[in-house]
């Protein structure tokens, strides 16, 4: 069963003269362990197609679903792990403190979380940093801290939103290799946005965003019929 399934999800924000359609019918799947990159330029939708399949906004119009995530009766926001392209740690919590709090809202006992955040930390080699503010922590450190909060509580399907967007090469570089490692090891599907086309080469498959549409591989636009 798929992670996610949208049938022609479209997205518009206003009404009337002024909407903005963000995403027209969107209609595609994510398999379980999927490597899906969504390529595309800044306002063409990307970050609304992952709210949307994160279920952090609804559809418009058609339907978005979660057949593969819904099976065990849990909440969906127990399997899915977003991760935001800006600074996203809680600033008075340590690293620690801060991938241990979703683990704790989700009702994991203080010492459990605590050590679950370490062992996420020690996976992603941020064991040194687990005492240390989000102040003392360099832009790429603290997105791999971000990923440890997210990876820590086992998501099924992770959605990053243009991770690297803020990072120098070499640091995005990093930061990918780490989240696709460890999302790897938890067997979780991944949607990364980027419009960087060297982050998309990272994954498996590459979906295009223009202008709200979506075009999955082998697939024709509108704008480009078929000869
Ligand atoms: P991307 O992630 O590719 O940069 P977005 O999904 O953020 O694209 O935006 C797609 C379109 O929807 C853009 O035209 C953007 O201005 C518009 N949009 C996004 N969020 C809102 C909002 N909350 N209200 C109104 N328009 C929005
Ligand atoms: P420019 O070539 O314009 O200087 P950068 O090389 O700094 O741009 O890269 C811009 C963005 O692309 C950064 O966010 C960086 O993290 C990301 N990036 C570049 N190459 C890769 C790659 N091979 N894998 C992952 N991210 C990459």
């Amino acid at each position: 069963e798929p992670l996610v399934r949208c049938d022609d999800a479209a997205r518009t924000y206003g009404r009337g003269s002024g909407a903005v359609v963000a995403v027209h019918g969107a209609t595609c799947t994510v398999p379980p362990g999927a490597r899906i990159a969504v390529v595309g330029p800044s306002g063409s939708g990307k970050s609304t197609l992952l709210h949307l399949m994160a279920g952090l906004d609804r559809p418009t119009a058609g339907r978005v679903s979660h057949p593969g995530l819904t099976t065990t009766g849990d909440g969906l926001a127990r399997h899915i792990g977003m991760v935001f392209q800006g600074p996203s740690l809680l600033p008075p919590l340590t690293a620690v403190e801060n991938v241990a709090l979703p683990l704790r809202i989700d009702g994991v006992p203080e010492a459990e979380a605590t050590a679950r955040a370490r062992a996420a930390l020690d996976s992603l080699h941020l064991d040194s940093l687990a005492e240390k503010l989000p102040d003392e922590l360099s832009a790429g450190q603290a997105q791999r801290v971000a990923v440890a909060r997210v990876l820590a509580r086992r998501p099924r399907l992770v959605l990053a939103d243009e991770p690297t967007g803020q990072l120098d090469r070499e640091t995005g570089r990093h930061v990918l290799a780490v989240l696709l490692a460890a999302a790897a090891e938890l067997g979780a599907g991944v949607v990364i946005s980027t419009h960087d086309p060297r982050v998309a080469d990272e994954l498996d498959t590459r979906w295009h965003m223009a202008d709200g549409r979506l075009v999955r591989p082998g697939e024709k636009t509108e704008a480009e019929p078929e000869a």
